[in-house]
């Protein structure tokens, strides 16, 4: 093990992505040792200001609803640790998955998907507006921490696991500007790393299990109504089959046992599948791996079970009266703020108020505001409290 490694790469499965065989980065910087490229892009994302602002970003909940409900951060560490745990079990660059998922939800807007539509609708005719999108024009652009550069100047890979999704108006404009970046697989129909496709099951595999928990703390959902969705009720009855006194007072540890549970077997089921999917496919290399449909998957029975899972949780949670009546006003806030900052370009800090596309710099300001900034902006600018925080 070589000491400029940092970490154990003679364990990496021939399909893992290597460190010492990245892409690399736009802008050429000296390798720093004992560091390994991938885990100097997760330190570079650590110690972003983008990263400290998701600590008071929404998840599903208006971050002053209740402290102990997750936020953008506490949903990325979780990404984070069950990315690295399969990643382990896989011989995947855990270093790598944890970077992604980590950096995954930079580019989310105050106020969760409400925000992000309201900054949809508001920037419809000037470009659009897509988070994943704006998570890497964040790690790409916006952070302003190098003398050389704009930007962190992540690894090629960090950045592909980054753009998770993207139209193919997008991505054509992003190629123009980067031929062979990143963009390149939506228009040609390719896959990015495994490490990039594990940090995606595992955001799925854990707002499933955190926004069941939220639910329930919040009263919107209730354990008797979850009891309605196979994947639940398989380790509900399990939890209680090994500790039958949790029967005569469901609660929170009911709830706990039960998540445990069910994110357990998951985690089993999507590194069992896609190990043997690897077995069977042996890509020769990490670049192989992109010629290939997607190898890091759940069994078929898995997915269909998450699939009624998510169903509830959409029609229970997403959709409930008292989360859109706070969604609602939330795309007014950021409606509001969208109005109030291109009238008033000079509310804005000087980078922002003197950039040659105003449009776009107002919502690169509003995307990156946390709730409570936005909600005090949004006070200041137009006199009004639409939240009692
Ligand atoms: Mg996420």
């Amino acid at each position: 093990m070589a000491l400029s490694a940092g970490v154990n790469l003679s364990a990496l499965a021939p399909w893992a992505s290597d460190p010492r065989r990245t892409r690399g980065r736009r802008l050429h910087e000296p390798l720093a040792p004992p560091r390994n490229e991938h885990q100097r892009d997760r330190d570079r994302i650590v110690h972003s200001t983008a990263f400290r602002r998701l600590v008071y970003k929404t998840q599903v909940f208006i971050n002053h609803e209740g402290d102990l409900f997750r936020t953008r951060l506490t949903h990325s560490l979780e990404v984070a640790q069950l990315g690295r745990s399969a990643a382990r079990a896989l011989n995947l660059n855990e270093d790598l998955v944890e970077a992604i998922a980590l950096a995954h939800d930079l580019g989310h807007t105050p106020f969760g998907h409400a925000g992000q539509d309201a900054l949809q609708a508001c920037m419809q005719d000037h470009g659009g507006f897509e988070h994943n999108l704006q998570s890497l024009r964040v790690v790409d652009r916006l952070e302003a921490r190098y003398a050389a550069f704009d930007g962190l100047n992540l690894c090629f890979e960090t950045r592909e696991g980054i753009l998770k999704h993207c139209s193919r108006t997008n991505a054509a404009l992003l190629l123009a500007a980067e031929p062979d970046g990143p963009a390149q697989r939506f228009l040609d129909g390719t896959q990015p790393s495994l490490e990039a496709q594990l940090a995606n099951q595992a955001d799925g595999l854990a707002y499933n299990a955190h926004d069941i928990d939220d639910g329930v703390r919040s009263g919107l959902i209730t354990v008797e109504q979850l009891g309605e969705v196979p994947l639940f009720a398989q380790w509900r009855d399990a939890a209680l089959a090994e500790h039958p006194s949790l029967a005569e007072r469901p609660g929170r540890r009911l709830l706990f046992e039960t998540l445990r549970r069910m994110l357990s077997a998951q985690l089993e089921d999507l590194v069992v599948t896609s190990a043997a999917a690897l077995a069977e496919q042996r890509p020769a290399d990490a670049d192989a791996v992109r010629r290939l449909p997607p190898l890091v998957r759940f069994s078929a029975v898995q997915h269909a079970r998450q699939t009624e899972l998510k169903r509830f949780l959409f029609t229970g949670l997403y959709r409930h009266p008292s989360v859109t009546q706070s969604t609602a006003l939330a795309r007014t806030v950021v409606a509001e703020l969208f109005a109030a900052y291109r009238a008033r370009a000079a509310e804005m800090p000087a980078d922002y108020a003197q950039a040659a596309d105003l449009p776009r710099a107002v919502a690169d300001y509003i995307a990156g505001m946390t709730d409570r900034f936005a909600l005090r902006e949004h006070h200041r600018l137009t006199g009004r409290r639409l939240f009692d925080a």
